[in-house]
């Protein structure tokens, strides 16, 4: 049976536009036109079409607000993280990233990319399952009513030269041609899944060795799906990288075959001239996580250069130290207002766009992230009326205006998830607190 809504407004690809009815059937939008309300399930608000996270731990966000005492840099940051990686089961990860999921459709995300290297039990030794881990994040996601793609990571060596040690243990299948075996079986669990795609990551130069990724890409080929790496976070990465392989991280993989339409680079904060060339003329997709790169200390990367060789943007929530599409989307601008003295970098429909359209790309659902025929049903209704919305217009009052709290509305695939703010699991702030406690100092 089909289901009609009425927008108020809406973001149509020809811009915000007054009274438009959205049908859906099933999961997917089968018409957009203007019109009247009559009797359609009315949107009061202006509605985007759902968006995409492209970036996530789902673990991290146990450590929200608890590492905000004390000094230290990206790496003392991550042995905390570390604490929460070496205390999650299969049960205990799935309540989890089913709030953390709950949280996301609540602040309008219809689909996360799950950057997925959790993979073992403590000390390495595969679960029953040796995806028990994966499958439980598959779960979480469809429990909160978003899609997910997941990104199975390979996570081979400590660091450049260094083996494993430690809570690494638990994130190690040995070689690639193990990871891609496990992740093949992934792969054939999800195939007929309309609402799963399995992605394959680098983790970083950092935890693969280069002759072992042509593996990942291979996988990446044969399966038509996507590709990601953190990249160049960090200046030391790219020191000891360009130490080991007289390259920089961007090179590694471009000479290993990582690069290309299907791939993601996340952070790409720290690029030399010839990495922006190699990536956008490769037309990789570039991850900005703006609101973690300024929680790890990490720097800001310069977006828009890559975006104009050929790159697009997209947007992740990364360690979750913020879940809100609207501050990733916004910090994008901001922060190069900072660091150039000079405003409009980009535009909000721009920003959006990496949001939505772009994000849901990148993570192998092309036919999502737009209000139009044929494109999944995701609608996000953002309110107009709030204390951070009144008296703002436009796509600018969504993007640099409004928060998360701000979403009222949220249909993913077809199923309305959020009415009035509130997600259909119930209190999504009581599963947080019940599936973090314990998990961090
Ligand atoms: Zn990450």
């Amino acid at each position: 049976m089909p289901v009609t809504y009425w927008c108020e407004q809406a973001w149509l690809p020809e811009g915000v536009t007054a009274g438009v009815l959205v049908e859906i059937d099933g999961p997917r939008i089968t018409r957009v036109a203007r019109g009247e309300p009559g009797g359609a399930h009315r949107l009061p608000g202006l509605t985007i079409p759902g968006m995409a996270d492209a970036h996530s731990h789902a673990f991290h966000r146990a450590l929200r607000a608890r590492t905000q005492t004390g000094t230290g840099d990206f790496w003392t940051w991550r042995d905390r993280m570390y604490e929460v990686a070496a205390r999650l089961d299969p049960d205990t990860y799935l309540g989890l990233a089913r709030a953390v999921y709950a949280e996301m459709a609540l602040a309008g995300i219809t689909c996360v990319g799950e950057f997925h290297y959790l993979h073992h039990a403590p000390g390495g030794a595969p679960y029953a399952d040796p995806n028990a881990m994966g499958h439980a994040l598959v779960t979480a996601a469809r429990e909160a009513g978003v899609r997910i793609t997941l990104i199975d990571a390979c996570y081979l060596t400590g660091g450049i030269g260094t083996p494993l040690a430690g809570t690494q243990l638990r994130f190690g299948d040995g070689d690639a041609d193990r990871w891609a075996s496990r992740a093949e079986d992934l792969a054939t669990a999800y195939r007929d899944e309309p609402d799963v795609r399995i992605g394959a990551a680098v983790h970083s130069v950092r935890a693969v060795p280069p002759e072992q990724i042509p593996v990942v890409a291979e996988f990446s080929r044969r399966h038509g799906a996507p590709l990601h790496a953190h990249v160049s976070e960090q200046p030391a990465e790219n020191a000891d990288c360009v130490a080991a392989y007289a390259a920089t991280p961007v090179q590694v993989l471009h000479e290993h075959g990582a690069l290309g339409p299907r791939s993601t680079a996340v952070h790409a904060t720290h690029l030399s001239e010839a990495d922006v060339e190699l990536l956008g003329h490769s037309r990789t997709h570039l991850c900005m996580c703006p609101t973690t790169e300024r929680e790890l200390a990490d720097g800001i990367g310069p977006a828009r250069e890559v975006h104009d060789r050929g790159s697009p943007l997209t947007l992740g929530s990364d360690s979750h130290a913020v879940i809100d599409m609207f501050e990733e989307a916004r910090a994008v601008e901001l922060n190069t207002r900072l660091a150039t003295g000079r405003r409009g970098h980009w535009t909000a429909a721009e920003l959006l766009g990496a949001a939505t359209a772009a994000g849901h790309t990148s993570l192998g659902f092309p036919d999502a992230g737009q209000l139009v025929p044929g494109a999944w049903a995701d609608l996000v209704t953002v309110r107009t009326d709030t204390v951070r919305t009144a008296g703002a217009s436009g796509l600018e009052a969504v993007v640099f205006a409004a928060t998360a709290a701000d979403v009222r509305t949220v249909i993913s695939g077809g199923r309305r998830v959020v009415e009035e703010g509130r997600h259909v699991l119930g209190d999504v702030g009581e599963l947080l607190a019940g599936a973090t406690r314990g998990l961090a100092r």
